[in-house]
């Protein structure tokens, strides 16, 4: 690669001639489903929604997956293409996007076996572990007919105006199902040999190229580690690659995973850039653009990796939905303005499992950019002056947001940081990106002329003194204090107090409570086996690519330490925690050997340990060195009724303070933002 001038990112800022398109960087913006595809007026959404990213500076947009035809749909109404309304209907999009400057593609997907209706169809009748529907298997002339429909909405997606199409060929769905044996036993020319079974995704690339000529870019989704038995080798992933290349795809783009596999693939516990040598090692064997995925979520990342020659272009998804101006913020020097992805799942794709539109929990504005407009672009009001009480998600995200309307903040925080319990999530395993959170908002809210307060409990006269006209309370939570005989005693200790001091918890332990603080404390207190073997050898991923499907037994993730994780409701453990990753953190305790306990009832503490009735209803004795308190919350929010009375002054509460129960940064941040937008 030849480097372009740019003084930090010299490989991230080089341009490339793809088919007719001239990218000016090597940043992707990858594919995510964003919910607004289904909805009425859902294009005038999602034009908002790309346009404010082309703006910013990405060098290429992927959409969210749109199916060939109504089988592939991804759940019943789900977002297809074809010619006539629907090509009128994306033509907002793909007008946005090129009036901001932008170029995008439509990625086909098709899901087979992963669609969630009766209609779904695949390469065999063969039902996936995580699906609800058998599928029906494709005859010859259905194969005949389904590579049609991507070509033909290959040919509607130009018509609408895109650049080009990403082929969805990962993730196990309708294409990733013909390629491996595992879910393809037919005995056609589409089955048998790997001759037949990539002939499928060669026909559809065959037939676009030949359809849509060559002003229009292909790129192929090319799953390159399917984590799953059975899956492809690592000779099949070339002999693919190569084949696609010949056929006139103009870049391929990684796919790590199917969504059957039981192993993490974009969680915060993958490391950055941790498959980017699965990229490296195809990119020696093609000639075209490769672009590398998955947990890239910083330009200096990005860098890193063009710098190394392990990838042409790097893409990324989340990190668009926490901030639209990644790429322009890198262009100028700024990486520190950058809101990071912490790679949570919460606001993005758990909403999409809970049918919500996608967001961003550290950014609630992403998804909502047609009915929240830039708050510069909006008309500002007149200047207040206000306190906002408490430097946690809903305090920091209050004062940005209010600075932005121009108003004078104040902001003032007890601790020695801001953060609030973002101080204690980025000590857990894979949450360390949390600091990136906390230093966004300090960079953001001194460069907003917020004045921050640190060290400094807020007094009702102190407020006096500042005479504002408007006080936030956003003064968080407590943990909750427990009625329990023997809570008083040495070895009780809260979530705060054990994640402060870890070297001080002995080796048998019991957390009192299984919601996230729990799973995060018991994750805390037992990772150490995972620490020396590393993210791969820990989940069994194969860095050497010998075994299809790129997997190799698990090394032993035990933990030296004895840890139980009590609850009271029978319900599985983990039941609360995101659907995306709750079975992450199940799996990783389970196979740690942290004993789980449900429907157990705490009676005291005593000299022999933990006295708890157990789900038999058997009274028991737990000898532990400690127990940690996991309990939930409680608001805490002392000033509050003192500044009601005083009444010289709005006085608004938010977060935790107003109201702990299920209370997540989410929720903090969406407060916080809304709160600030509206004063
Ligand atoms: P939580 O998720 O509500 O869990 C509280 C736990 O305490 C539950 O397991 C509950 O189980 C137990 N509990 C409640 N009252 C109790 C009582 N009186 N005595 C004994 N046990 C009691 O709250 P959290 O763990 O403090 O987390 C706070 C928020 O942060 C939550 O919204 C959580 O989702 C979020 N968070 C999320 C993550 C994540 O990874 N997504 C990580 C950390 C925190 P039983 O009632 O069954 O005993
Ligand atoms: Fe990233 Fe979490 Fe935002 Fe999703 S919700 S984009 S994972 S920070």
């Amino acid at each position: 690669m030849t480097m372009s001038h740019h003084p930090h990112y010299p490989h991230l800022f080089e341009p490339l001639e793809v088919a007719h398109l001239t990218l000016p960087n090597r940043v992707i913006m990858g594919s995510m489903h964003i919910g607004l595809e289904e909805e009425k007026d859902g294009m005038k959404g999602l034009a908002a929604f790309y346009a404010e990213r082309a703006r910013g500076g990405v060098g290429l947009i992927v959409t969210g997956g749109i199916s060939p035809n109504r089988r592939g749909a991804l759940g019943p109404g789900g977002a297809r293409m074809a010619s006539g309304k629907r090509v009128r209907e994306h033509r907002i999009i793909t007008t946005a996007v090129h009036d901001a400057g932008g170029r995008i593609l439509m990625q086909l997907l098709h899901g087979g076996r992963y669609s969630h209706h009766p209609f779904a169809v695949a390469p065999s009748a063969i039902q996936a572990p995580i699906g609800r529907f058998k599928p029906r298997a494709l005859s010859g002339r259905g194969v005949r007919r389904t590579i049609r429909d991507f070509i033909q909405a290959a040919e509607a997606t130009r018509e609408a105006g895109y650049d080009g199409v990403e082929i969805m060929g990962s993730e196990g769905y309708l294409i990733n199902q013909f390629l491996t044996t595992r879910t393809n036993k037919r005995t056609d020319r589409w089955g048998g040999s790997f001759q037949n079974r990539m002939q499928f995704p060669l026909e559809i690339v065959k037939g676009i190229r030949k359809a849509c000529g060559k002003n229009f870019v292909i790129m192929f989704r090319l799953s390159m580690l399917d984590l799953v038995e059975d899956g492809s080798s690592w000779e099949e992933v070339v002999e693919l690659a190569q084949a696609l290349e010949r056929e006139g795809v103009n870049i391929i783009n990684t796919g790590i995973g199917w969504h059957e596999a039981r192993i993490p693939t974009i969680a915060s516990m993958v490391p950055h850039g941790g498959f980017s040598f699965v990229t490296a090692k195809l990119k020696q064997s093609v000639s075209i653009p490769c672009v590398t995925t998955n947990r890239f979520n910083t330009p200096e990342k990005c860098e890193e990796v063009l710098a190394a020659g392990h990838a042409d272009l790097v893409s990324m998804a989340r990190p668009f939905l926490a901030d639209s101006d990644l790429v322009h913020k890198a262009s100028i020097g700024r990486p520190e303005t950058i809101n990071t992805c912490i790679g949570c799942n919460q606001a993005c794709l758990d909403h999409i499992f809970q049918r919500k539109t996608a967001s961003c929990l550290v950014n609630p504005r992403a998804g909502k950019e047609h009915i929240w407009p830039r708050i510069t672009s909006v008309p500002r009001p007149t200047p207040k002056l206000v306190v906002v009480i408490g430097g946690g998600p809903a305090g920091m995200s209050c004062a940005l947001e209010a600075a932005k309307r121009g108003h004078k903040v104040h902001l003032i925080e007890r601790g020695q940081t801001l953060g609030g319990q973002f101080n204690y999530a980025k000590r857990i395993p894979g949450k360390s990106d949390f600091q990136q959170t906390i230093r966004y908002f300090d960079v953001m809210l001194r460069e907003l002329g917020v004045v921050v307060h640190l060290g400094q409990p807020a007094t009702a006269e102190w407020i006096q003194s500042i005479d504002p006209t408007d006080v936030v309370v956003a003064t968080g939570v407590l943990p909750r204090p427990l009625k329990l005989s023997g809570i008083e005693r040495p070895e009780v200790l809260s979530y705060i107090e054990a994640i402060q001091n870890p070297d001080a918890i002995g080796e048998r332990v019991a957390i009192i409570g299984a919601g996230g603080i729990g799973f995060d404390v018991a994750d805390f207190l037992s990772h150490d086996a995972d620490e020396r073997l590393g993210f791969h050898e820990s989940w069994g991923i194969d860095k050497n690519l010998a075994a299809p499907g790129g997997l190799t037994p698990a090394g032993n993730r035990k933990t030296a330490r004895e840890v139980h994780l009590f609850q009271r409701s029978k319900d599985k453990m983990g039941a609360g925690l995101g659907k995306t990753t709750g079975w992450i953190h199940r799996q990783t305790l389970r196979q740690r050997g942290v004993h789980f306990h449900t429907g157990v009832n705490y009676e005291m503490v005593s000299d022999s340990g933990l006295v708890y009735t157990d789900a038999e209803g058997k009274m028991q004795t737990l000898q532990v060195d400690h127990i940690v308190i996991c309990a939930g919350q409680i608001p805490n929010a002392p000033l509050l009724p003192v500044l009601k009375m005083a009444g010289d002054y709005a006085v608004h509460c938010i977060g935790g303070a107003a109201n702990a129960s299920g209370l997540d940064a989410e929720r903090a941040f969406m407060e916080g933002t809304k709160l600030g937008r509206g004063l």
